[in-house]
């Protein structure tokens, strides 16, 4: 998959622009607050579907416009697309090769990318929650399924927890009601528990092998998937059975406390690193590498299941790897596309085919 091109119109600080790109390395150069991040949250929304650090559109908007619109080109094995996302006052449009799409979960797995910034570099001893986020939005690219199944999986898991959150104050609850929203939760946990489960098996096995390349074989990395439910179950139906069970459970304690205690949403994936916690035992390098080698696993496995490598998005992480690390990305993506972003002055180091300078959201190319 290759992007060829990134518009957009009062988006963040850009007022206008139109950047292309090159297969191989892509360097935005520029010095802090200029607009590379921008760019690259412009491009990750048709990726993610939404940006990856704001929280509402109203943030995107160019400070006093009234609305901004944001397109790419991009071929892939299908040949030549074009994806387009506008907001201008009450009015969203999203557009997939001039047709409409719904919604912004239509739009995720048209256009793949593998983002990296440097929140990433703790993925590994941060909170469950940001490696949960980090599975749902690799997942959501490669299978159209999860995004569905996980947005039903929520909107069963809100109806419960508001039962129980009225539960919690003392009011009369129906107890068949919430059977119900128990039962459709098991359905979709079930299937998101299979997709997990399945996704970290393939996503160890790349990431494994990064962390075997950078050590010289020295290290390996395992991943454990933390769910509520007995690891060795594999049909859908039991799973369901299960979950249902763990749901009915701890009913009482979940009437006391107000909320669902039990589901994917309080998954984790454990990281070890030569059989031991990365998290809580790995030195700040190896949960570096460890992070890096998750990234780049995020690619291949995505590429396994699309039949085509993503875009890799690089923001500002490249100058936070040393020597040998920064070496082995640009061996092992440099020929596929990847974005960098970065405001080293030695940015004429990177080999790239594509530079472009940004300045105050404008952006220049330049011979690479
Ligand atoms: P760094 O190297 O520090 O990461 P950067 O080039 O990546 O810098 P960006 O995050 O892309 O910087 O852009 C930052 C600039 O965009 C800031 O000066 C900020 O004030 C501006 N900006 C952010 N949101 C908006 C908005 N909605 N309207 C106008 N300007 C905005
Ligand atoms: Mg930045």
């Amino acid at each position: 998959m290759i992007l060829k091109r990134f518009c957009a119109e009062n988006f963040r600080n850009i007022e206008k622009c139109d950047i292309s790109f090159l297969p191989g390395v892509n360097l935005l150069y520029g010095n802090n607050a200029q607009g590379k991040t921008n760019a690259v949250e412009g491009i990750y929304i048709f990726a993610r579907g939404k940006s990856f650090r704001a929280k509402e559109d109203k943030e995107l908007l160019f400070f006093g416009k009234e609305g901004f619109r944001i397109y790419i080109e991009y071929s892939d094995g299908d040949g030549e697309h074009t994806l387009e996302y506008a907001h201008y006052g009450r009015e969203r449009r999203r557009r997939k090769n001039g047709y409409n799409l719904k919604s912004a979960k239509e739009m995720i797995g048209s256009f793949r990318a593998v983002l990296f910034y440097p929140d990433d570099l703790g993925i590994v001893k941060d909170s469950p929650e940001q490696r949960r986020a980090f599975l749902n939005v690799a997942i959501s690219q490669c299978y159209g399924i999860y995004v569905d199944d996980y947005s039903k999986y929520k909107i069963a898991l809100e109806n419960r927890n508001h039962l129980l959150k009225s539960a919690s104050k003392g009011n009369y609850v129906d107890a068949r009601e919430l059977e119900s929203w128990s039962r459709s939760m098991a359905e979709y946990a079930a299937q998101i528990y299979l997709r997990r489960k399945d996704y970290i098996k393939k996503l160890e096995l790349y990431a494994n092998a990064v962390i075997r390349d950078m050590s010289s074989g020295e290290e390996s990395l395992s991943l454990s998937y933390k769910s509520d439910i007995d690891g060795e179950l594999s049909d859908a139906r039991a799973i369901k059975e299960k979950y249902f069970e763990v749901f009915t459970r701890e009913l009482d304690r979940e009437k006391i406390v107000g909320t669902s205690l039990y589901g994917p949403h309080r998954d984790d994936m454990e990281i070890l690193i030569n059989g031991i916690s990365a998290r809580s035992f790995g030195s700040q390098g190896q949960q570096r590498s460890a992070a890096l080698a998750l990234k780049l696993a995020e690619g291949e496995v995505c590429r396994e299941i699309s039949g085509e490598y993503p875009v890799y998005l690089f923001d500002d992480v490249l100058s936070e790897l040393d020597e040998g690390r920064r070496e082995y990305v640009l061996s092992e993506v440099g020929k596929k596309q990847i974005i960098i972003t970065t405001c080293e002055s030695d940015f004429g180091k990177i080999p790239a085919e594509k530079i472009i300078e940004v300045t105050g959201g404008e952006y220049r190319g330049l011979e690479g």
